[in-house]
């Protein structure tokens, strides 16, 4: 299939954000970009990002993750391919029990056709559901745009058809509350009206909803503005979750779980020009955990954020060796869901 416009879309936006970085021609078409497990709440994670065709967006200054993708298309055999290899790895088998969520992600938007064969993720499923079999949550990244009802109601319908009921969730990136900030200053291109009308559709299908924030992800925010942004998105989460019970039971019908992103200065950004100026430098743990403690008032869970994916420039993460106990802190908080572990820590 010709890419020639898509990877002009890419350019073009990668352009206007200034970013600067280039993209990962050099990955073999037929592995996955990255694989790893996570401990949650939720129990064990398997978190795949496949090997694809990069954002089409591509305008969101703080990101870089379109830099672990091909600017060209990777077709479906090569993604069916990455996906056997998948489930071929005793990484993955020997826990295959153990499993109760999967993340699957391009670093985009998976449920774009243009970037990820609908055959391929199709094909997923089905293996997902033959080696998984206490597989409990499908978590699917992507940008609201490509969302289908249609191919919702498809997914979910095969997923069903595992051993373990599985639900299907969408996990989106929000990235910053206040919209002068998200949409005119990170370029992310979402407003409210656009989340509510998808928190809606998922409301009617009971899907759930995967929301990730990034805490500081542009200069312009103060520390200060950061936490205050992140406990402003915690009441709005917060309040869609209520609108959205079942009148007669009061049982909600949406669950949201926020992603907690701290940023970290990423290469080939404007972040990463700002920080080498000096006018820039990534929150600090103390400030993430503290800024977390306001989901403990509302109706959704969080999970902290506590990887930099290597993509960091020298000194730009939020990962500071004196902060090791912190981490570890956080890191119990997102298996336990225990606020006093976080106010514990921050005494
Ligand atoms: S944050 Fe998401 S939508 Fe924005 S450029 Fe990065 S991958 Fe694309």
């Amino acid at each position: 299939m010709p890419d020639k416009d898509i990877a002009g879309q890419i350019l073009r936006g990668t352009d206007e954000a200034n970013k600067t970085y280039t993209f990962d021609e050099g990955h073999s078409n037929d592995r996955p970009s990255m694989m790893w497990f996570q401990e949650s709440h939720e129990g064990l994670i398997l978190f795949i990002v496949f090997y694809t065709q990069a954002c089409r967006w591509s305008r969101c200054t703080a990101c870089n993750l379109p830099s672990l993708c091909s600017r060209f298309h990777v077709g479906y055999k090569d993604i069916r391919k990455q996906i056997d290899w998948v489930f071929a790895q005793e990484l993955v088998m020997n826990q295959r029990e153990k499993i109760r969520k999967v993340i699957v992600s391009n670093n985009g938007s998976v449920l774009d056709q243009e970037t990820f064969s609908s055959n391929a993720l199709m094909y997923f499923t089905l293996m997902a559901n033959e080696h998984l079999p206490n597989m409990a949550v499908l978590s699917i990244e992507t940008r609201t745009e490509y969302v289908e009802s249609a191919e919702l109601e498809f997914l979910s319908r095969a997923i069903k058809e595992g051993d373990t009921p599985t639900e299907l969730e969408l996990a989106v990136g929000f990235e910053i509350f206040d919209d002068h900030f998200r949409n005119d200053v990170f370029n992310k291109g979402l407003r409210k009206e656009i989340f509510e009308k998808l928190a809606r559709n998922m409301a009617e299908y009971q899907f759930r909803l995967k929301v990730y924030m990034m805490q500081k992800p542009i200069v312009e925010m103060s520390d200060a503005q950061a936490i205050f942004d992140i406990g402003q998105a915690a009441q709005y989460f917060g309040s869609i979750v209520r609108q959205h019970r079942d009148s007669g039971t009061g049982k909600a019908r949406l669950k949201i779980d926020m992603h907690l992103n701290p940023t970290y200065v990423a290469r080939g950004t404007p972040l990463e020009q700002a920080f080498l100026r000096g006018d820039y430098s990534p929150p600090r743990l103390r400030h993430v955990a503290y800024a977390a403690l306001a989901v403990e008032k509302e109706p959704i869970s969080v999970y902290i954020g506590l990887d930099d994916e290597g993509l960091a420039v020298p000194g730009g993460s939020f990962l500071r060796p004196e902060d090791e106990s912190l981490r570890a802190a956080l890191a119990r908080f997102n298996i336990l869901q225990d606020y006093d572990i976080l106010k514990t820590a921050l005494r």
